[in-house]
């Protein structure tokens, strides 16, 4: 039976909220547990416990009066942001979980246990035929999936609204086609200009002093030990286990300076969003980043836009210099610049520089929309993957290796995702503009290492939110407009400029 009372109606949601967040956060754990410490023969029933707490998880969300419970307070004026917020969300949530038979969820689930090992065979052997049939299954669950979902222009809203929740596919093709043109040109008139040298950031780096630098980087810009931890994994990521408790983790290669510093730097700018989360927040659906396309902002922004800044390096590289005398001996710090901005048209996308990521991530897009609408057939698709890519980088993978069997994604069921590794870079340099308006003295501030000017200001303006608002709204807040790649295409046409004497 429904309370009366709106108060007490929201003090339900709100209960039911806890619940289904202190679940889907003891999943988190068992899944971090499961890439970092599990030994291989719990693997097992490990699975096992996680569809146990998926199913619980499920339950609660499809529950039968949480769909009249949210649409009952849908239609009552609620005060506060946050319990709108809480409304909507849950209203959406039980939504799309209700349009999900769980014949479907399972089915999924299957396909994708077979399809990901069989994925990372195909790629070893270079052997797209050996992946296709598992493709086209999962092709055909995603168009199922976005079906039952729903969608008016495009199947592909349905399964973008998953991770980036408002974004419909035109708008983000609109964004792509801009971006597309610039980036193009701007990669074309760096490849007449002679190359920067970057062979330096392959040579011998100790594992122990990475590790090191990149605590004590990641505790510069802000990262709070008290409530997070640094450990290692094969794919690194950043996860949270409660309000108060953020996991990242990271790579090492002990013969390439990028990987782990980088990724490090990366993965705090993940964690500094969900630390500086309204504690208010915490424990609730609203206690998290807005979407992937926000969240992917603030890594990059502090990855590239901060990490690989003139001023970042200058205050840094003598830090480096000491750290590795043999590595870094013949090298300055404008050279170190340059070399980690290098440019260049590259096959493997996790790889690719600032500038070329774009391209690869268009490519991606523009295939998940025809295999979607059907007309890209899953056997079209590498043939349909070297055209596109020879078009847009001017090179030609010489194998689907390095080509389109390179990403997990697929395998894993996630078409819809790719977005928004590029919706992060646009969001990124769109708040930076903003920023440099509040912190004009930004260089002067980053080169003597003090970055907690930056931090507040991502913090007031960004993190504390939560949830609460969508990843539009928030950017027409921060920077008064909507997403505008203009920003993004500047500020590369700027940087690289510079790094390229243009
Ligand atoms: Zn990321």
């Amino acid at each position: 039976m429904l309370p009366q009372s709106t108060d007490s109606r929201l003090h339900e949601l709100k209960e039911l909220d806890r619940k289904i967040h202190r679940l889907a956060a003891v999943q988190a754990t068992l899944e971090w547990d499961q890439e970092t410490n599990l030994p291989p023969s719990a693997v097992e029933e490990r699975s096992e416990q996680l569809a146990l707490i998926e199913g619980l998880i499920h339950e609660l969300q499809t529950s039968p009066y949480l769909g009249p419970l949210t649409a009952d307070l849908a239609e009552t004026t609620l005060p506060s942001d946050e319990d709108r917020a809480l409304v909507r969300l849950h209203r959406r949530e039980y939504d799309r979980a209700s349009r999900l038979p769980r014949d479907l969820v399972e089915r999924q689930a299957r396909v994708v246990g077979v399809a990901q090992p069989a994925w990372a065979l195909a790629r070893r052997e270079n052997d797209f035929d050996a992946f296709a049939p598992h493709l086209a299954k999962l092709v055909a669950l995603a168009r199922e999936r976005a079906d039952l979902l729903g969608w008016q222009d495009h199947p592909y809203d349905a399964l973008l609204e998953e991770y980036e929740p408002g974004t419909t596919s035109a708008e983000v093709k609109a964004v792509f086609d801009g971006l597309e043109t610039g980036v193009a040109e701007l990669v074309k008139t760096i490849a007449a200009r002679p190359q920067v040298r970057n062979d330096f950031l392959s040579c011998a780096y100790p594992r122990g002093v990475q590790e090191r630098l990149g605590r004590q980087i990641a505790t510069d810009i802000g990262f709070d030990w008290n409530a997070g931890r640094l450990d290692v994994t094969t794919h690194p990521f950043c996860t949270t286990l409660g309000p108060r408790d953020v996991r990242i983790t990271t790579r090492y290669d002990e013969n390439f300076f990028n990987m782990a510093l980088y990724g490090i730097i990366h993965e705090t700018g993940h964690a500094l969003y969900e630390q500086g989360i309204d504690p208010r927040l915490g424990v609730s659906i609203l206690g998290s980043g807005t979407s992937l396309g926000i969240h992917e902002s603030q890594s990059r922004f502090w990855e590239n836009f901060i990490g690989r800044s003139r001023p970042f390096i200058d205050h840094y590289f003598p830090v480096f210099q000491q750290a590795y005398p043999e590595s870094l001996s013949d090298v300055d710090a404008e050279a170190f610049y340059k070399g980690v901005n290098l440019v260049e048209p590259s096959f493997i996308r996790v790889e690719a520089d600032e500038v070329t990521y774009s391209l690869h991530i268009i490519l991606r897009f523009r295939l998940e929309l025809a295999l979607l609408d059907g007309s890209l057939k899953v056997g079209d698709v590498p043939d349909a993957w070297n055209q596109l890519f020879t078009k847009l980088f001017g090179i030609r993978p010489a194998n689907d290796a390095q080509g389109c069997l390179q990403d997990v994604h697929w395998a894993m069921g996630g078409l819809g995702y790719f977005p928004t590794y590029t919706l992060g870079n646009l969001y990124a340099a769109q708040f930076f503009d903003t920023l440099k308006q509040a912190l004009p003295d930004w260089e002067t501030l980053v080169g003597r290492g003090e970055f907690a000017p930056l931090l507040r200001w991502l913090r007031t303006n960004i993190h504390r939110h939560g949830r609460v608002l969508p990843a539009g709204e928030l950017c027409r807040r921060v920077t008064g407009q909507p997403l505008d790649p203009s920003h993004f295409l500047r500020y590369l046409n700027e940087k690289y400029g510079a790094v390229y004497g243009l």
